[in-house]
């Protein structure tokens, strides 16, 4: 729900806005780096990159001519969710009809009723969302409060495209464990210069958050792609159960759970393990011989 580039300018500068900024460090990155995922961005039937592409870019050209006025703002809504429809995977994770296409190029997500939107000449509009102003304005996931600040700025830093940041960033537990099984290999806590320095350690970073959209050990029916991280867990993922009495689940329980793996079989999960292992292996070697 964070569009803002500026939120700090949207009150006075205290030390809640000055934290509030730091935290809204996450919503907004750069030309090409935003996060609409509270939004509920990915709560669409397809989630794929191009399919939001042009559905985004299409409510965005139409926003362009749509009168800044609360009834022409609502009309803009209604002939969205006509054409687009309204199913959704997690049916009670609202998604918002006001997400498009922000910057002169379209180049990253955002709000169209936010004050910076293009059109809207520093005036509000978030008031007629589902949400209201004051929660788009205020929300925060559990990301921008939880993770530790080396973390976030590791994860602004690696990603250049706004689709799978918005996939990882709100990954809380994943990043943390992803993290915390990076810095026992290497000994040493990360920092975001490991890898804005380094192409290759970049890269392997890059390789590893792709798991997040290209995890092969998932069920084959189970084409969620949103993560649902509010506090009510109503689309909490399941608990990772072993898959037969006596075995169990190696060190890496927490990321095959948040992988949503499909424990099938003991030997799946070994060469899920095992594919585990290379891509952390691919970051470590990078790290080592940077
Ligand atoms: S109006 Fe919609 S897109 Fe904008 S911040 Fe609120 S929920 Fe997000
Ligand atoms: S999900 Fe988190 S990082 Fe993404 S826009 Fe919302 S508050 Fe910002």
């Amino acid at each position: 729900m964070r569009r803002p580039s500026t939120r700090e300018s949207d009150g006075p500068c205290g030390n809640e806005d000055v934290q509030a900024a730091e935290e809204s460090t996450l919503c907004q990155v750069s030309d090409h780096v935003s996060c609409g995922a509270c939004c509920g961005l990915y709560n669409v039937p397809f989630a794929s990159r191009n399919t939001l592409v042009q559905v985004l870019k299409a409510r965005t050209r139409q926003f362009e001519t749509t009168p800044r006025t609360v009834d022409a703002i609502f009309e803009f809504k209604r002939q969205v969710e006509t054409r687009e429809g309204k199913e959704r995977p997690m049916p009670d994770f609202h998604h918002c009809p006001f997400l498009g296409l922000m910057g002169p190029e379209h180049t990253t997500v955002g709000c169209l009723l936010h004050p910076q939107a293009s059109g809207n000449h520093g005036l509000d509009f978030r008031s007629v969302s589902y949400y209201g102003g004051m929660t788009c304005h205020i929300y925060f996931c559990p990301s921008t409060r939880l993770l530790p600040q080396r973390y976030k700025q590791i994860v602004r830093s690696v990603l250049d495209d706004w689709y799978l940041y918005g996939l990882i960033v709100t990954e809380t537990k994943l990043l943390q464990a992803f993290f915390e099984e990076l810095e026992d290999r290497m000994n040493r806590p990360l920092y975001a210069e490991d890898f804005t320095t380094h192409r290759a350690c970049r890269e392997a970073l890059k390789f590893l958050f792709l798991l997040r959209v290209s995890w092969p050990f998932r069920a084959p029916d189970n084409h969620r792609v949103a993560n649902y991280f509010f506090n009510d867990h109503l689309y909490a993922r399941p608990p990772l159960l072993s898959p037969s009495k006596g075995q169990s689940i190696s060190r890496y329980r927490l990321i095959l759970q948040e992988l949503e793996t499909d424990p099938i079989s003991n030997h799946t999960l070994r060469q899920a393990e095992l594919y585990l292992d290379d891509r952390f292996k691919l970051v470590q070697d990078a790290l080592e011989t940077a």
